[in-house]
């Protein structure tokens, strides 16, 4: 058990709101920061959403403890207010480098001086941004996978300035509102997960694009032969097709092949995966 107790969440949008419903849930209190109350009012509602989500995905939830969550979380537009009783604080603002700089400068000005601060960044490394917090030593990645309820890993990966006592503190925390800890040894663009995913799904496309083979085919040669519940090509549809045309677009040249087909003969067609019903299957 970590000796972590009070808890900021920076950013209220798709991970940021996950992040602060399930540290509320495992009965932290969480402070949640973002840039004005119109958004904070869509924060509430994606709350409140969670609160549903939960009740029906999370065993236990159901009674009363969903609801419980909501009276531990406090939002708030102001940052000085946000951090100033935090022990550790969660930023998950946009991906978008000179935002988290900017936010790390104002955060590093108000923030106690023992409070640990984490990014749940998926494509920058802790030390692009370790300059700007302040406190290299006591910051770190904290890294969540989408729906955190279930898919709960937690990729904690420092830099060479970080204290390895931080690390374990920050490990500790992340098993106390109930991720499986994984500890990054060496920073890695990508973590572990991602470093095998976009490599997995790439792979997946050339086969389907060079039209070697269609894609149920390849997910069944994959579920079958290794007894993974899930293809590839399941995979596009759950993330949504549009992350991976961004990221393939902005490769080479093989890679914005691929992206000008999954363009031409999916995302034209509005086949954007499971959230638009329908993606390499329909739902
Ligand atoms: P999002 O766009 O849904 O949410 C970002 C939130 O940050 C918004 O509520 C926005 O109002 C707020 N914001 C903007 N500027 C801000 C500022 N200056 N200070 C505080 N808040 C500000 O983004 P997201 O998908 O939740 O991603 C957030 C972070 O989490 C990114 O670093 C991303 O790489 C990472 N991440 C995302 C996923 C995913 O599947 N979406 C998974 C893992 C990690």
């Amino acid at each position: 058990v970590s000796d972590i107790k009070k808890v900021t969440v920076l950013g209220t949008g798709v991970l940021g709101s996950q992040i602060a419903f399930q540290t509320a849930y495992s009965g932290f209190d969480v402070v949640a920061y973002d840039i004005g109350e119109d958004v904070l009012e869509q924060a509430r509602g994606r709350f409140a959403a969670l609160v549903d989500t939960y009740r029906d995905e999370v065993p236990g939830a159901a009674d009363g403890k969903a609801e419980e969550a909501l009276t531990r979380i406090t939002t708030t537009a102001d940052l000085a207010e946000a951090a100033r009783e935090a022990d550790l604080v969660i930023e998950a603002v946009p991906e978008q480098p000179s935002i988290k700089q900017d936010v790390y400068q104002r955060l590093a000005a108000v923030a106690p001086e023992r409070a640990v601060f984490a990014t749940n960044s998926s494509t920058l490394l802790p030390s692009d941004l370790k300059d700007f917090t302040g406190r290299p030593d006591r910051f770190l990645a904290l890294h969540f996978a989408n729906r955190v309820w279930k898919f709960n890993t937690a990729e904690v990966m420092g830099t060479p300035d970080t204290d390895p006592a931080v690390v374990e503190r920050v490990l500790a925390f992340a098993a106390d509102i109930g991720m499986v800890p994984v500890p990054v040894r060496k920073e890695k663009a990508g973590y572990v997960l991602n470093s095998l995913l976009v490599p997995f799904l790439n792979a997946a496309a050339e086969l389907a694009a060079g039209g070697y083979a269609d894609p149920h085919d390849v997910d069944n040669v994959w579920r079958i032969a290794t007894g993974a519940p899930m293809g590839p090509f399941q995979i596009y549809d759950i993330v949504g097709l549009n992350t991976p045309y961004n990221i393939l677009s902005h490769g080479d040249e093989k890679a914005r092949a691929l992206a000008a087909w999954m363009k031409e003969n999916y995302i034209d067609k509005g086949k954007l995966g499971v959230a638009a019903g329908e993606g390499f299957y329909k739902y």
